[in-house]
């Protein structure tokens, strides 16, 4: 049995795939998104989260560090992230909700007990499960005992992957997968790795591999005016040869912002694009004649 470590499971998620599915956000991430709305997922170990608006000024955290992280400043509680640890002694004792941990390791046995739960609802909406993150790949074997798990239970299958790993990762999963879910998040290798910290030839290499070998796929595609609007164009015409079942179109939103906040990270904004803006998106990828969505 493999243990990994988890963030989340959300239940009934209309946005990660086909009918009503369980969510499973495994922690790890090879990739740096500047508009990331999973901060917290970055680092594969569990992690310190501070929402300071909660914080009654009870002091019990000050007590509980054995690091001295919590100071007392003339701006109000911070937390010195040099010093902590994130062991969770202080989230412990913050009965006010101020501090938790984000991520806990688990058992496979335990998620796929927790996914069979709501496997009712996948059989009437058309549904399953999808591992996302993060970066679920990041946790190959135990993402791959949960495919098999569910696969073999007859449960649908999505991987969520921005799709930076050497083909023979995905190899790994390929015959328990039954739809991969794959970001495109910008076309040129320098704008790419300025947006999300890596470049992308790798990722441009992996998707028409992936369709070769008879994968069902999803393009995802964050829209950024002031980050990723420049390669559209590129990205239609890279995906017009490529035989893939939908494309995503995803407006930027500012999710994100809060949780960097809550994780003492810089705060990095973008436009939001208008709805006008969007829907002349879509119309450069579906006069491409692309199966393109954009979801309002
Ligand atoms: S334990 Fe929670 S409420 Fe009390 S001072 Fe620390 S963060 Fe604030
Ligand atoms: S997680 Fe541990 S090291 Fe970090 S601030 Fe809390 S008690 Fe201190």
């Amino acid at each position: 049995m493999q243990t990994g470590t988890i963030f989340n499971i959300q239940p009934f998620s209309i946005y990660d795939g086909p009918g009503i599915r369980t969510t499973v956000f495994l922690k790890g991430c090879n990739l740096r998104c500047a508009w990331c709305h999973n901060p917290e997922s970055w680092i594969i170990s569990p992690q310190l989260e501070f929402l300071s608006e909660k914080c009654i000024g009870c002091g019990a955290c000050f007590t509980a560090c054995p690091n001295n992280a919590h100071i007392a400043s003339e701006s109000g509680h911070l937390i010195d992230r040099s010093k902590c640890k994130n062991c969770g002694l202080c989230a412990q004792t913050c009965y006010a909700g101020a501090l938790t941990m984000a991520g806990r390791q688990v058992t496979s046995e335990e998620v796929f007990g927790r996914i069979l739960e709501d496997a009712p609802y996948f059989k009437n909406s058309g549904g399953g499960v999808t591992f996302s993150g993060g970066e679920c790949m990041m946790q190959l074997d135990f993402l791959c005992e949960l495919l098999k798990l569910c696969k073999e239970a007859g449960i649908h299958t999505a991987v969520d992957t921005a799709g930076h790993f050497p083909f023979s990762s995905f190899e790994k999963i390929l015959p328990w997968t039954d739809l991969f879910l794959y970001d495109i998040k910008a076309f040129d290798p320098e704008t790419h790795k300025k947006l999300t910290g890596v470049r992308n030839e790798r990722i441009l290499e992996n998707l028409p591999l992936l369709c070769e070998r008879g994968a069902n796929v999803f393009i995802r595609i964050p829209c950024i005016p002031d980050g990723n609007w420049q390669d559209m164009e590129q990205i239609a015409e890279y995906l017009k040869n490529i035989p893939v079942q939908k494309v995503e179109l995803l407006a930027y939103h500012r999710l994100g912002e809060g949780k960097r906040k809550s994780l003492g990270m810089d705060v990095v904004t973008f436009r939001t694009p208008s709805p006008e803006e969007m829907e002349n998106l879509l119309t450069l990828f579906t006069d491409k004649g692309i199966p393109a969505v954009y979801n309002r």
